[in-house]
């Protein structure tokens, strides 16, 4: 099989160490919250500068085929933390009627790193579930810093957010507490922090910021900095993510742990229609099925293990994740549940060639799509189906499913087949949100500028 791996210079090996010794890496997985597909510099963006977040980049792999599991942010964050499609365990949408959060009787990746006798934290958004034994401290986190559920404000908020018992109140651990500053700045002086007290033994850290989710809030100097920017609040924001990452990397390389640190970058899901992103040249967003909804910038750096300055092209998932730390980790016999994901470390030390997988899938309520080789099928449940081919249609405007009937019917049937192991969402997004997606829908199977993207915008268009 043809290699998927792209040399971007003969550089890169100088740098290829090849006795990375007997210690085991670090882990961090760095996650960003709603960022666009096309708005960081390693991805393309020439206006909102990431140097750091690029300097990682340069120094590992970025995979140019890499999806969520979901386009939205809980259960993309169920399917990364498990391994497993969230289907599996009905976390299938985002917290609406009737949410239960994550079942504790899945396995998470910072459960299996602890009995490993990694040191476990998580900084940031959590949205896994909002009862006691679903707190990070319960899911095999030794400590937490950050908020329970799906967004809040960039400052401390007495009155609102940080209200005492309010789901978005910022915690360290199960304490509530006060900050000053910014909160992407704080969670990276949190852990730069805990990187300091725990560099004996090997850490896994979630570091997963709610930049660039909305509300659009920045510091006044980050604003000023982008004065006169078209997309001024989303570079502040941007900037302030980069720098937490900076920090967090000056903080490895100053331990000197840097080289033997196994790092993950990708966003959560597609870029919103709602924070001045950019998904370009991809077509949808956030919430639906488009490539613009699920294929995410994706970075895996490990300078003392794999050569960095390159491109993966490999088919890859945010579900392999998981298997790729039990690998890194010392080769890890896992002990839940079967995982969805393969490890892609193989894939990077050249040990494998190929794709990590010849097929992929999604389903969030009344929409699924699923990836096959080259091609794209993507059904609404009230509006039929449509079928691309990536290779030469990335945008997604060309439907196959007519011109090509053997492959469309091969298809549907491997989606079939696939949601014939998967179980109904536990809970939906409720009828506001369905319509909602099924007008985005309509409007994208028929190229068409979207006309709604949130219920405001409904209330309008219904007068
Ligand atoms: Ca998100």
């Amino acid at each position: 099989m043809k290699s998927k791996l792209f040399f971007l210079g003969a550089a890169g090996m100088l740098f290829f160490q090849t006795g990375f010794g007997q210690t085991r890496p670090n882990i961090i997985i760095i996650l960003a919250d709603d960022a666009g597909n096309a708005d960081f510099g390693f991805q393309g963006c020439k206006d909102l500068p990431t140097p750091n977040i690029d300097a990682i980049a340069k120094d590992g792999v970025i995979f140019r085929d890499a999806h969520v599991s979901s386009t939205v942010s809980a259960p993309s964050r169920a399917g990364l933390m498990t391994g497993r499609y969230q289907q599996r365990f009905g976390f299938e949408c985002n917290d609406g009627n009737g949410y239960t959060g994550l079942n504790t009787s899945e396995t998470f990746i910072a459960g299996e790193l602890k009995k490993a006798g990694y040191a476990t934290a998580a900084f940031g958004k959590w949205h896994l579930g909002e009862k006691e034994t679903q707190h990070p401290n319960q899911r095999g986190f030794d400590y937490f810093y950050g908020f329970i559920a799906g967004s809040r404000s960039y400052f401390y908020r007495p009155d609102k957010d940080d209200k005492p018992g309010n789901k978005n109140q910022l915690l360290e651990n199960d304490k509530p507490v006060r900050f000053d500053g910014y909160l992407t700045d704080v969670l990276a002086e949190k852990a730069v922090s805990f990187i300091h007290s725990h560099q004996k033994k090997p850490f896994f850290i979630y570091w997963a910021p709610n930049a660039v989710h909305t509300p659009l809030e920045a510091t006044s100097e980050d604003l000023q900095r982008f004065s006169g920017h078209p997309r001024q609040k989303l570079a502040a924001m941007t900037y302030a993510l980069d720098r937490g990452v900076g920090k967090i990397v000056s903080k490895l390389k100053a331990s000197g742990l840097y080289n033997n640190t196994l790092i993950f970058f990708l966003s959560d899901n597609g870029g919103a229609h709602n924070n001045q992103s950019s998904n370009l040249p991809l077509k949808g967003f956030k919430g639906n099925e488009y490539e613009g909804g699920h294929r995410v910038p994706f970075v895996v750096s490990w300078p003392a293990k794999i050569q960095g300055n390159r491109h993966f092209d490999g088919l890859s998932s945010s579900l392999d994740i998981f298997p790729s730390c039990l690998e890194a980790a010392g080769k890890l016999a896992h002990t839940g549940k079967p995982l969805d994901g393969v490890s892609l470390i193989p894939y990077l030390t050249g040990a494998s060639e190929g794709s990590p997988h010849e097929q992929l899938f999604w389903r969030k309520d009344q929409d699924a799509s699923a990836r096959v080789g080259d091609f794209k099928l993507i059904r609404v449940n009230q509006l039929g189906f449509r079928m691309y081919n990536l290779k030469n249609n990335l945008q997604e405007t060309e439907d196959l499913s007519q011109k090509q009937p053997e492959q469309f019917e091969k298809m549907k049937k491997n989606m079939q087949q696939w949601e014939s192991h998967m179980m109904k969402p536990l809970w939906t997004e409720g009828a506001v949100w369905d319509t909602i997606t099924l007008m985005i829908h309509d409007d994208l199977f028929h190229n068409r500028d979207v006309r709604v993207k949130e219920p405001q915008q409904l209330k309008k268009f219904n007068k």
